[in-house]
C-alpha cells in the first residue's frame, strides 16, 4: 500500500516510539500484527496466519498487546516453532481503510493507543473470512 518504502519508514518510526516509551509500547503487538497483515507479500508464507491468530487473541480474547506482555497460551510456542504448521492464508479483499500512516501522527500516548486499537480492529474486520479459523486455532491450543 502506498509505496512499501514509505510504509516501512513510517512503521519503523512507530516502532521506535513503542520501544522508547512504555506508554506507547502498551499496544506494540497490535502495530506489528496490523502492519504485517497489510503487507503479507513482504513476509514469509505463514506470516499472515501467525499474525492473524495473535491479533485474534488480542482483539477477541483479551491478550495483552504490550511489549513482552503476552502470556503465551499452552501450545502457542509449538505452533510458532512449526510443530503445528500454520497454513498459508491470503486476503482477497481490501486490507481496511486504516493504515500505519493514520497512527503515526498521534499527539500523545493515549491517542496513540486509541488509534492503534482502531487500526487493529479495522484490520481484524478486513480478515473476516478467516475469523472462524483463527478462533478455532486459539480454542484448540
Ligand atoms: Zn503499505
Amino acid at each position: 500500500m502506498g509505496g512499501e518504502n514509505g510504509c516501512r519508514r513510517i512503521f519503523e518510526g512507530v516502532l521506535a516510539k513503542g520501544y522508547s516509551d512504555p506508554a506507547f509500547g502498551k499496544v506494540h503487538l497490535i502495530t506489528v500484527d496490523a502492519y504485517a497483515l497489510q503487507h503479507g507479500d513482504a513476509h514469509g508464507p505463514q506470516s499472515n496466519a501467525y499474525h492473524l491468530v495473535r491479533l485474534c487473541a488480542i482483539v477477541e480474547f483479551g491478550a495483552s498487546p504490550a511489549i513482552g506482555g503476552t502470556r503465551e497460551p499452552q501450545g502457542w510456542r509449538e505452533m510458532l516453532e512449526g510443530d503445528r504448521r500454520l497454513p498459508e492464508i491470503h486476503l482477497t479483499r481490501s486490507p481496511g481503510p486504516v493504515t500505519v500512516a493514520d497512527v503515526a501522527g498521534a499527539a500523545s500516548a493515549v491517542e496513540h493507543a486509541d488509534l492503534v486499537r482502531a487500526w487493529g480492529r479495522s484490520v481484524w474486520l478486513a480478515w473476516e473470512e478467516w475469523h472462524d479459523w483463527a478462533r478455532r486455532v486459539l480454542n484448540d491450543l
